[in-house]
């Protein structure tokens, strides 16, 4: 997979050369390039931004050094790739980002991030990418960041770890938070006693219908007592995750 992303700060993104991700990047599996904004500009100070029309406080990423940084993106097209990245923009205004997004974000050839700072990016740079390339405003939660960056790095490991062969164990991916409507069950390792706590007893008897049986009563009661919304949209699957194991 190719990811394009743009920040002023890319030294931000330094954080994916590191771990499952990294691994991925030198095997070959993500393609990740990181670009400067400001090298998009033509001024002594390399400006990315400037005063809000209509006033109002903080300032605003001004269009054409995204013009050029897109344009280049754009023009590094391959046959891999196909002719337009999906472009992601990151904003607290977008659409969640979910698992099920990151899923089929990691069905894409190629994505694209434009990291924005200071209160945003000039309106009509999303109406000149949308005439080029699909483009999805994507938020992280409901609450406000200071850019993009910390967006992107989220976003790339959650549909990263999604790629073929980035995640070791892939059956590790099954059974997680928000694959099948709930939550993951809790989790133990040796010792079997530790500062007198000791692991459920059903974990050490091998008996892998019980288990199986234990570990689904977990999520349900975890999902309904952290993330109660959740159990809505579980009724709605069926099989051991939905609606005939809600009653
Ligand atoms: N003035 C904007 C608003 O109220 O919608 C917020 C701008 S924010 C200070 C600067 C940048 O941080 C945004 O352009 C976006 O790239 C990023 N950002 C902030 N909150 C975010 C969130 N919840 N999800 C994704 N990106 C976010």
């Amino acid at each position: 997979m190719r990811i394009d992303a743009v920040s002023i700060f890319p030294d931000y993104l330094d954080a994916l050369d590191l771990s499952l991700i990294g691994r991925a990047r030198r095997e070959g599996i993500i393609d990740l390039r990181v670009h400067d904004l400001r090298a998009h500009t033509h001024d002594r100070h390399r400006t990315v931004d400037d005063t809000p029309y209509g006033g109002g406080a903080g300032m605003v990423m001004t269009p054409q050094p995204w013009q050029e940084a897109l344009t280049a993106v754009l023009g590094s097209a391959s046959e891999d790739t196909g002719p337009a990245p999906l472009l992601v923009v990151p904003g607290p205004g977008g659409a969640p980002f979910t698992q099920a997004m990151a899923h089929e974000l990691a069905a894409r050839p190629w994505l694209a991030f434009a990291c924005g700072r200071y209160e945003g990016i000039d309106e009509r740079v999303y109406e000149w990418a949308a005439e080029r390339m699909e483009v999805r405003v994507v938020s992280l939660g409901d609450y406000v960041l200071n850019g993009g960056e910390v967006a992107v790095l989220a976003m790339v490991e959650a549909i990263g770890r999604l790629l073929p062969g980035v995640v070791g164990n892939a059956g590790s991916l099954v059974e997680e938070s928000h694959e099948g409507g709930l939550l993951e069950y809790p989790v133990y390792t040796k010792p079997a006693v530790w500062d007198d706590r000791a692991v459920p007893e059903v974990l050490l008897g091998g008996n892998h219908a019980a288990i199986a049986a234990w570990r689904h009563e977990q999520r349900l009661a975890r999902t309904a007592a952290r993330r109660p919304d959740l159990l809505a949209g579980a009724a709605t699957l069926t099989g051991t995750d939905g609606v005939e194991a809600l009653h």
